[in-house]
């Protein structure tokens, strides 16, 4: 029998969702979205929309009654009112609520010996001052909740920054972290579904700028060892963490090979796009054969791929001409965005080794090509 996909979050995660969903029409029939954003770029792609905040208790029971099924883009939803609901949420409501809250996400990592940076959690600023005498600088004060790209991190270098770091939070419940000197940031992405059954992607190598994911490289230029511990420590994460769906999982690489995790996101993953064209299975079909139980696609990467954003240039904000790629070796996924603002993720596009002929390197070069080579040119 087919199903009634809901989806909370309608940007471009939730587009690609939708685009999949609408592939899987055998097992879903009608898809819905919740976003605040009139004609949200799930939307565009062809789902329902019911315009609402995502944490909105009476837009969430809307989009409950039309949904046998709900499942989210983004971690911000309101898991008290996802827990009441009649209709199947995946990843679980529970998980949902262990992810959202940054420390929370932390104890329970390392209650299960997962490896993670040193942290605590921060009550006021003379227990800021105490908790990094312990950790030593530089730290990173992270917000709780609510808080992605980096935009609820603040590094503190030197004492005379604590204060300014602290009062910069006002108010909001806090963690600090030991900062990781690491030499790569990598991820895994993997998969369970709802019969237990777990596939993980290749690891990939992400380069952030600005704490803003800039580009992935699949596969990640590591030693086999690396490769195998980031893949050991991504398999007990998805056996510890209850739910069905693809999480991404994010880790750095110290600079002695040891893997700690940064974070894990209970959801399609930015340094997953590159397996819309790298992979047999796209993580987002991939999640949506997870939620609904079936058994889940190949997660062999077929391809060598750098996936690289198309990110708001800075001082602009407004309307844009649609963007074009010169190169045809290249996959771009343009978001719907109407507006550009600074940092803004409003596309992304995949340089695909199709022929296996190119290094990481060559593959790199023609990503840089051509990502200087896309403007965003205002529209007057
Ligand atoms: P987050 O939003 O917490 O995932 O952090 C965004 C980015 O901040 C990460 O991708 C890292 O580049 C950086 N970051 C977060 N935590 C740490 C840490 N403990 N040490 C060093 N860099 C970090």
């Amino acid at each position: 029998m087919t199903k009634k996909l809901g989806i909370i979050g309608g940007g471009q995660l939730g587009m690609m969702i939708t685009e999949a969903a609408k592939n899987l029409s055998d097992e879903i029939s009608e898809i819905t979205v919740l976003d605040p954003t009139e004609n949200c770029p799930a939307a565009q792609a062809g789902a329902k929309q019911i315009i609402g905040d995502f944490k909105d208790e009476v837009a969430i029971l809307k989009l409950a009654e039309q949904s046998d099924i709900i499942t989210y883009e983004i971690e911000s939803g309101n898991t008290n009112v996802l827990s009441k609901l009649k209709a199947k949420i995946e990843p679980s409501p529970s998980t949902l609520g262990i992810i959202q809250d940054k420390l929370s996400q932390k104890i329970f990592l390392s209650e299960n010996g997962l490896p993670v940076s040193q942290f605590y959690e921060i009550t006021s600023l003379d227990d800021l001052r105490e908790k990094i005498k312990d950790l030593g600088l530089p730290v990173l004060l992270k917000s709780r909740r609510d808080a992605y790209d980096g935009r609820g991190n603040f590094k503190i270098a030197l004492e005379s920054e604590i204060e300014k770091a602290y009062r910069h939070f006002d108010g909001k419940s806090l963690m600090v972290e030991k900062f990781v000197d690491f030499k790569m940031e990598v991820s895994v992405i993997a998969a369970r579904n709802t019969k237990g059954e777990i596939a993980a992607y290749p690891l990939v190598e992400n380069i952030h700028e600005d704490n803003i994911l800039k580009m992935t490289i699949a596969p990640a230029r590591v030693s086999d060892d690396v490769i195998n511990d980031a893949g050991d420590i991504a398999k007990k994460t998805m056996e510890v963490l209850k739910g069905a769906g693809v999480f991404g999982i994010e880790m750095f690489v110290d600079q002695n090979d040891k893997i700690l995790i940064n974070e894990i996101a209970p959801r399609v993953h930015n340094s997953g796009h590159h397996t819309l064209q790298s992979c047999k299975t796209s993580q987002f079909e991939q999640h949506l054969r997870a939620i609904l139980g079936l058994e889940l696609g190949s997660t062999d990467l077929v391809h060598k791929t750098v996936m690289c954003n198309i990110l708001g240039p800075d001082g602009f904000e407004g309307k844009y001409k649609p963007v074009h790629l010169e190169n045809d070796g290249a996959y771009l996924k343009m978001y719907g965005k109407d507006i550009s603002k600074p940092q803004r993720k409003i596309g992304h596009f995949n340089v695909v080794d199709l022929n296996d002929s190119k290094n990481a390197s060559e593959l790199l070069k023609i990503a840089d090509e051509i990502k200087n080579s896309v403007t965003i040119i205002p529209l007057s």
